[in-house]
């Protein structure tokens, strides 16, 4: 069987479907624009973990460098504001851009690596008339800069002389004024109709250590600063970002524009965000989740992050698949979470092999079976896949079987077991219920069956029909194990669309956890990285953190029942 967490196939994935953005690309090296080279970047702030919006960035930002012969796309952690930023989240987001199964191969930087270079083209801006030093604060700065329609207030500071800039801005950086006293202003245009034209801020002050330059800086470079002369210096071809960034694209033109930097410059290319129903994607309110406790952590497999649907069971191949298959637009949608779980599906039915394990489980007594008797009977691991081979699982007196197979009372279409009725039980017999044991509660306790001993495969009536077959696991066979049933985490489809507090939408069931589980014996050894379909019941792995030898623990990475093929009339 092939394992679930090689990417060593991910070569043989089809290149994605063309889009706009690789159209570009192709364009450009037509031109041989950038003497034909393809460099892009993925560029994670490491104030948060990734999450399943990032992974289409770095599908789209990672492919294009794969499917272009030479390409190459950076890691680089945009670490330059000090205040959010921590190694955990630098180590975390390494971990899972490689799991998706992804190389940066030596091509991994971080902004601050360049601090003293932006400082020195912020000297250059400055003995250029291009930046000031302004005194106004951050309250006066927005009642200045006006609105779309109304024009802004130029900065009383606008007419300092280069001498004096270069001055305030040196001792800015030296540390002599309090933390936004003073910012570091382009000087451009105050009634530009676009707002970040307006004397935008390029860099202030923050006395905060950051976690890799420590106290050496106090003065931090603005995003829009630091982000297109990061990518000019990396010599980035195409830098790929969201939409939400079209109206600052002037900006990173203008200042590429001003400086002496290597031309051609990069081109900004903006395209549509992830956005997934019955989840929230920002890091900033994923962190309020994991701060106030409303889940275990960032990889609580209830989370959007690549780490909480690894820890569920996805597989990277799945995620690259749904990203290939959302594609690349410059529309902002709602994609549907069931599309998500569609192509887990997909790929965990050609690969995970099939078990048997009973969720809630009722005790079942078959009266002409011989008390010692046991059976190993064969079972197909998976048939979806002729090579995955098959297994052999014990058949013995006392079984299990689903509470929900059972009823005392049957409404007319139910036809699985019930007194007088017979089920088949997979791999095994024909079943009838005799009788029923009931607790001094009243409620069922135990069936008391028989089998049909000639219905089992090989048997003079193995063909025999029954309307319905049942999984069952061998009682003095059985593993124990809990089981955590996931669902999704909040009830409506856009928790946080605007006027809303996503939190009032948390959905109270989206954790049900299961103890006394019963599981076929093959499963002792289970390996956190294989996936299982537990017959009729969905995907399930053994939790990775969680799980050990003498207490399993399985999480159930996704139901059989497929929302989204059903919709499309599959
Ligand atoms: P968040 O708002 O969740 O904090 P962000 O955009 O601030 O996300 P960054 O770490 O700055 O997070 O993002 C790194 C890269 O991932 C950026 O290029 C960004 O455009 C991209 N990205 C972030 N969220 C999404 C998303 N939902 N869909 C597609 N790309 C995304
Ligand atoms: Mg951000």
């Amino acid at each position: 069987m092939a394992t679930l967490n090689s990417s060593s196939d991910q070569n043989l994935e089809p290149a994605a479907a063309s889009d706009f953005i690789r159209d570009i690309v192709t364009e450009d090296i037509k031109t041989n624009k950038h003497g034909g080279k393809v460099i892009t970047r993925f560029p994670p702030e490491p104030n948060g973990y990734l999450h399943i919006g990032h992974a289409k960035s770095i599908c789209l930002n990672f492919g294009i460098a794969q499917e272009n012969q030479g390409g190459i796309c950076h890691l680089r952690f945009d670490d330059t504001n000090p205040t959010r930023e921590d190694v955990e989240y630098v180590d975390s987001i390494q971990e899972d851009v490689r799991w998706l199964g992804f190389d940066w191969g030596n091509n991994m930087f971080y902004a601050s690596d360049y601090f003293e270079k932006l400082y020195y083209y912020a000297v250059e801006l400055i003995k250029l008339g291009k930046a000031y030093v302004c005194d106004l604060s951050g309250e006066e700065m927005i009642a200045y800069r006006g609105a779309p329609s109304i024009p802004g207030k130029e900065s009383p500071y606008r007419n300092r002389s280069v001498d004096e800039n270069l001055d305030l801005f040196a001792r800015m950086r030296a540390g002599e004024f309090a933390d936004g006293a003073k910012t570091l202003r382009a000087l451009i245009d105050m009634t530009s109709p676009n707002i970040h034209m307006r004397d935008p801020a390029l860099y202030r002050i923050r006395k905060f250590e950051h976690h890799r330059t420590g106290n050496a800086w106090c003065i931090y470079p603005m995003y829009d600063y630091a982000h297109c002369l990061s990518d000019s210096i990396e010599r980035i071809t195409h830098s790929i970002c969201t939409l939400e960034f079209e109206v600052h694209r002037p900006l990173y033109d203008w200042i590429l524009e001003q400086l002496s930097v290597p031309r051609p410059n990069p081109r900004q290319i903006e395209f549509a965000r992830l956005n997934l129903s019955y989840t929230v994607m920002s890091k900033r309110k994923l962190l309020q989740l994991v701060q106030e406790g409303l889940v275990v952590g960032w990889d609580d497999p209830r989370m959007p992050t690549v780490a909480g649907l690894r820890r569920r069971g996805f597989t990277p191949e799945a995620i690259r698949h749904f990203c290939r298959r959302i594609g690349v637009t410059k529309f902002n949608g709602l994609t549907d979470v069931a599309l998500l779980e569609h192509s887990l599906r997909e790929d965990l039915n050609k690969r995970a092999n099939r078990v048997m394990a009973v969720l809630r489980p009722i005790k079942v007594v078959i009266e002409n079976y011989p008390e010692s008797q046991v059976e190993q009977l064969e079972a197909v691991n998976n048939p979806e896949d002729s090579t995955a081979g098959t297994r052999k699982i014990p058949f013995s007196r006392v079984i299990y079987i689903e509470q929900d197979d059972f009823m005392e009372v049957p409404p007319k279409k139910f036809f699985r077991l019930s007194p007088g009725n017979e089920v088949r039980l997979r791999y095994a017999y024909i079943l009838k219920c005799v009788s029923v044991v009931k607790n001094e509660l009243g409620q069922v306790a135990e069936l008391r069956c028989t089998i049909d001993p000639n219905s089992k495969s090989g048997g003079t009536t193995a063909g025999r029909k029954v309307k319905a077959t049942i999984h069952w696991v061998s009682a003095a066979h059985a593993l124990n194990s809990e089981v955590r049933l996931y669902d999704r985490l909040f009830t409506v489809e856009q928790p946080d669309a605007e006027g809303r507090d996503f939190k009032e939408f948390m959905n109270s069931k989206s954790l049900e956890v299961l103890t006394g589980c019963k599981l076929e014996p093959s499963l002792a050894n289970a390996n956190p990285e294989v996936r299982y379909q537990f017959e009729r019941l969905g995907y399930f792995r053994a939790d990775p953190k969680d799980s050990k030898a003498n207490s399993l623990v399985f999480n159930r990475t996704v139901t059989l029942r497929d929302a989204w093929a059903k919709e499309q009339g599959h």
